[in-house]
């Protein structure tokens, strides 16, 4: 008799892994520059200060133990003294919760606060990790359009006019992944007024806040309603691995995040929580080491957009990159970007076609580049060879046209 297969869970159904892991793997080959992934530059984040602050830690036998599940009380104190200055208010330290990265903040949420067929509503294009786990909780997806200014808050307010009432809104609001842009503080008011008027949260997503590049990020959106649930992170400002992320959020949400967080992990390295505690609270060398990040991301971002502009011309418009770690590119003709990536890849560079990140298709004549791991020299040399692709592939649709 043959074994039976047991079943696994519906809500796994339809589920894919993300297009762009399953890329990243294609592009590891030493002789592709890849502008694909995601990944802050590994050479600058403080792998020194990072073993001193370990070091340290380790002295205290505690460090090996389990700590708090809401996170080591010490973190959340810097933390809440660092989002007080953010969101200009005093933030107590029982509303600060450490979370492993802020994508577990973003899954626990998603169990918190959405039962399956509510609705949710993200910007279009949308951060791939937010879609999983909005489509994993078993929500319905209403996707709103992005322009410079960030989140069209007028498409919202028309989608709320037809009745429509989502139980929660996600943004990226700072140097938004993967479009690069940021929301102007007039949309952030008409958010929180939108949120207030209609009873939703917001979950304000912000890993990239601090990675501008001439001047800082507008006040956040949670600083005008209370509505708002917001993210941030250490991965882009210290390093990924240290897995820190952090919420701000009211004492409802909190109390769920908590309750689920034991059954997810019991709780956060405590380890890894004093390690970042040491260097959010080293206050000088912090603020060198984040202007340091910051200058040369913008230099890369300055040399990116430039090559771009200077090879592409007004093939391309791209967006101007004031922070964060991506530039957004539309053709402005019909070069589709999941057909050229194969000659880019014979070329030697790679990218993310727009697609990957469409909530319902689209974006095909897009694609995201990201900056943050390669010098001005490889990203000059990366649109050279994205440059020839474009080439070969309009030399082939008119091989193609002719043979027709
Ligand atoms: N939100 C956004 C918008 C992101 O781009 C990322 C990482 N790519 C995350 C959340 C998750 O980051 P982490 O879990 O490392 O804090």
């Amino acid at each position: 008799m043959s074994p039976t297969t047991p079943p696994l869970a519906r809500r796994l159904d339809g589920l894919q892994s993300s297009a762009i892991r399953d890329l990243l793997k294609l592009t590891a080959r030493s002789d592709i520059i890849s502008l694909a992934g995601g990944l802050p530059d590994e050479q600058l984040m403080p792998r020194d200060r990072i073993a001193l602050a370990a070091e340290s830690a380790l002295t205290d036998r505690s460090r090996l133990q389990y700590t708090e599940s809401a996170g080591w009380g010490p973190l959340r104190e810097v933390l809440a003294a660092r989002e007080s200055a953010r969101l200009g208010r005093a933030v107590h330290v029982e509303e600060v919760l450490v979370t492993h990265g802020s994508q577990q903040a973003l899954s626990l949420l998603g169990e918190v606060l959405l039962d399956p067929g509510a609705l949710v509503v993200v910007e279009n294009p949308a951060y791939v990790g937010a879609l999983q786990v909005f489509r994993a909780a078993g929500a319905r997806i209403a996707a709103v359009p992005l322009d410079a200014d960030g989140m069209r808050t007028d498409v919202l307010a028309e989608l709320l006019d037809r009745g429509e009432r989502p139980a929660l809104v996600h943004t990226v609001s700072n140097f938004h992944n993967p479009r690069g842009v940021t929301m102007s503080p007039d949309r952030r008011r008409a958010l929180a007024e939108l949120a207030e008027r209609h009873g939703f949260w917001v979950i304000e997503d912000d890993p990239y806040g601090e990675l501008w590049f001439d001047q800082p990020s507008p006040s956040p959106v949670a600083s005008y309603s209370a509505n708002v649930i917001r993210l941030s992170s250490a991965s882009k400002i210290l390093a990924p691995t240290l897995r820190a992320g952090w919420m701000v959020a009211p004492s409802a949400v909190r109390r769920g995040v908590e309750l689920l967080k034991q059954s997810a992990d019991l709780c956060g390295s405590a380890l890894t929580q004093q390690i970042v505690t040491d260097l959010l609270d080293d206050g000088d060398w912090l603020t060198a080491h984040v202007d340091e990040v910051r200058r040369i991301y913008g230099e890369r971002a300055q040399a990116l957009v430039g090559a771009l502009r200077s090879r592409l011309g007004d093939r391309v418009v791209s967006t101007d990159a004031s922070g964060g770690m991506f530039v957004w590119v539309d053709f402005a003709d019909t070069t589709d970007t999941v057909e050229l990536l194969p000659r880019a890849i014979e070329r030697g560079v790679a990218y993310v076609p727009g697609s990957a990140f469409a909530v319902d298709g689209g974006y095909r004549n897009s694609m995201r580049l990201c900056f943050t791991t390669s010098d001005a020299g490889m990203l000059q040399e990366a649109v050279d060879r994205l440059t020839h692709a474009v080439g070969d592939q309009a030399t082939a649709a008119a091989g193609f046209a002719r043979s027709e």
